[in-house]
């Protein structure tokens, strides 16, 4: 199966209206609700993953909103750089 087709078949979201997932960046409580939906998702990092991979913009996808996706990136790229450099 491709990433997708398992978060479509097993993501906890399949069972909350769509727009759960899209809350306004302002609105905490909707922020918080969507990560309680992807709490205990059993696809969470996968979830993640695609969507980091697919740079999406908006939602919370993973457990995390687009800011903490870009953050958790960067973060990402910064542990490799120096990964890499203490190889050289
Ligand atoms: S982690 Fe969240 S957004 Fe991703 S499939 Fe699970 S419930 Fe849906």
């Amino acid at each position: 199966m491709q990433p997708h087709e398992l978060i479509s078949e097993y993501g906890n979201c399949r069972e909350v209206d769509v727009g759960v997932m899209y809350p306004n960046g302002e609105d905490t409580k909707g922020i918080a609700l969507a990560k309680m939906v992807c709490a205990d998702c059993v696809v969470k990092e996968i979830c993640l993953q695609q969507a980091m991979f697919s740079n999406e913009t908006i939602g919370v996808w993973g457990g995390m909103t687009p800011k903490e996706r870009d953050n958790y990136k960067r973060k990402l790229q910064r542990n490799g750089k120096s990964k890499r450099t203490r190889t050289l």
